[in-house]
Order: structure tokens, then sequence, then C-alpha cells
């Protein structure tokens, strides 16, 4: 049994001009110890998955359609609000982009990492903040008995993101999702806080999901990857295959974009036009209008998930061509 199973996941939200199909029909899994790279673009959906397993979707207007979240073995979809809060305290955590914003500016770190074990586990203050300390070493933030007690604003970028990572940590859950967990950070540091997530996700055994619109990041620490584009996957396959050849043209634009160096976060995307309005998804392959290999078929006929090898599905037509001009 995997560790987590995401069955046909289906969200909406509803706003003022119709509804918007944000997820439409997600499967994946992760397992114990397995690191899976969800990719794209912004719209693509890859956020608000993550969020339906969290259960921290905005609800209303984000409403889950359809689907099954199992989460060793039960459907967190059909849990009360109680038991999921639960869920979601001890046995998975999310990373975000900006520490900034996530963390308490007017508490310490020491007071904030610690929070979660008088909270969880009923530890004294002096207890919770030893637990800090050492959350603090194990992420290595240098002096942590000296800097226990100082506020966000007195981290760089690059420590505050290890400081959420402690807290994510701290109850030592099973499966953790980081979303754009180093956008926010310069190259040299986001090698860094990624190098260091993957191995404590080794060292600990957990599973990840690792949510990103830059391929640049995963290629060292995922197995798997899934790329989303309109609310869909359209590839699914172990990470070396798809550096190897991609075998859907999007995917093939994302390997293709170069990232850009003096603007954070930002790259250069190496296909022209932008994801399609959630309220208006193209007929036929969702990616057509922007497809560089589109035929008429592509216009009429959704493609469904064609398996490429044991561990590979692809959203494509002409997937074959795809892999062949990659080579
Ligand atoms: Fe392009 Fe057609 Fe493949 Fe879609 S199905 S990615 S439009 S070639
Ligand atoms: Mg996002």
């Amino acid at each position: 049994m995997p560790l987590l199973e995401v069955r046909d996941l289906h969200v909406e939200f509803r706003t003022r001009d119709g509804v918007a199909k944000a997820v439409n029909g997600v499967n994946y899994t992760v397992d114990a110890g397995e690191t899976l790279a969800v990719l794209g673009e912004s719209g693509s959906g890859k956020s608000v998955t993550a969020q339906a397993i969290m259960g921290i979707l905005d609800i209303p207007p984000g409403r889950i359609a359809g689907g099954e979240v199992l989460f060793k073995g039960r459907d967190l979809l059909k849990l009360k609000e109680e038991e999921r809060r639960k869920v979601r305290g001890a046995e998975m955590a999310m990373i975000f982009q900006d520490a900034l914003s996530s963390l308490n500016p007017v508490l310490s770190v020491g007071d904030q990492i610690g929070e979660l074990f008088s909270v969880h586990r009923g530890m004294s203050r002096k207890d919770a903040k030893a637990k800090a300390v050492e959350l603090m070493d194990r992420v290595r933030i240098p002096a942590a008995k000296e800097r226990v007690g100082q506020y966000p604003h007195q981290f760089s970028g690059g420590m505050r993101q290890r400081i959420m990572i402690a807290m994510a940590l701290s109850l030592e859950p099973d499966l953790i999702i980081a979303d754009e967990p180093t956008t926010a950070l310069d190259v040299t540091v986001q090698a860094q806080v990624m190098d260091l997530l993957a191995e404590l996700q080794r060292e600990l055994n957990m599973g990840l999901i690792l949510i990103t619109h830059d391929l640049g990041v995963v290629a060292d620490v995922a197995d798997k990857i899934a790329v989303m584009y309109a609310g869909r996957i359209v590839e699914h396959a172990p990470v070396h295959e798809i550096y190897k050849a991609p075998a859907h043209p999007y995917t093939k634009g994302l390997l293709e974009s170069i990232p850009r160096l003096d603007q954070k976060g930002q790259e250069l995307f190496a296909i022209k036009g932008l994801p399609p309005n959630l309220m208006h998804i193209p007929p036929g392959c969702a990616f057509h209008p922007r497809c560089p290999m589109a035929q008429d078929v592509c216009r009429t006929d959704v493609p469904p998930l064609y398996p490429v090898s044991e561990n590979r599905r692809s959203a494509c037509h002409f997937w074959k061509e795809t892999i062949d001009a990659s080579r």
C-alpha cells in the first residue's frame, strides 16, 4: 500500500463568471522515502491538489468535486475536520514558499518551533525550547542555542526557510509537501536548502511531494515526476526517463526553459503563449493552442494517459514522435 494515493481528484472553484476547473482527474502515489516532484506553470493545479491533500482548500469557493485521497489506506476526504486537523499536525506537514509571511513576526523562532511541542505533545516551555534548539541544530542553523530567542526578521531568507523545515519536521510526519520551497531564494542558497530537505527526508524515510515550476531543482532529488497542465497530469515518469527524452511536448518545453539568474523565481519559458483560462479549457488536448506538434486530432480528441513504459505515462497522441524528436 502506498503512503499516499490520490485517485481521480477533481477540484472546482466557483467564481462570478462560472466554474473554474482547477483539478480534473489527478492520480498519483507517493511511497515512504520517495520524492515525487509535481511540475507545472502557475495555474496548472499543482498547489490546489496539494491543498486538497492537506485539507486546507479555502472552502468556499474551492470545492472537491470528486475523487479520493488515501493516506495510509484511509480516505482523508471522508474525515471530520477535527480528525483532519490531527493528521495535519502530526502525520503530514507543509512547507510554503514564503517563510516571512508564514512565520509570526512577534514570536521568537524558538517559541514558534516549541509551540508545536507544547500543543501536540503537552511539553513544558523549557522542554519545548530545548527541542527547538535541537531542531535548529538539525537543520544546521549555526549557533542555535544563542539564536533560539531571535525573531524571524533577524534571519536570512535561507535560514528562515530552514526554520520552516524544522517546524515541518518537528512532529516527525510521514509526508511532507513542499510548495516552491526555494523559489524566493538565491540560486546558491536554493541548492543548499534543497539538499538539506532531501537529506532529512531520506534520514527520516518520509514521503515528499515537491511542487515546483523549475525542473532544475528536481533533477538530483526526485524519484519521479508528474507534469501538470490545466488541471491534469500530462506526463508521469521516473526522473531519469524524463531527462533522457520527454514524451510530452509540454515537458519538452519545460526542459528547454532557461532559468533566469537575474530574476528570482522567474524563467524564460521556451513555449510561447499562456496556460488556458480554467473556465474555458480548450477542447481536445488542452495544450494544443501552444503545441508546436499539434495535428487536427489534437483539437478534438482528449489524449488519454498512454502507457509509454512500465512506470511511465504520457497524455499526448504523438508521444512516440516526441520521444524520437528528443533523441
Ligand atoms: Fe501536442 Fe497533440 Fe500531443 Fe497535445 S496531443 S501535446 S496538442 S501533439
Ligand atoms: Mg502555486
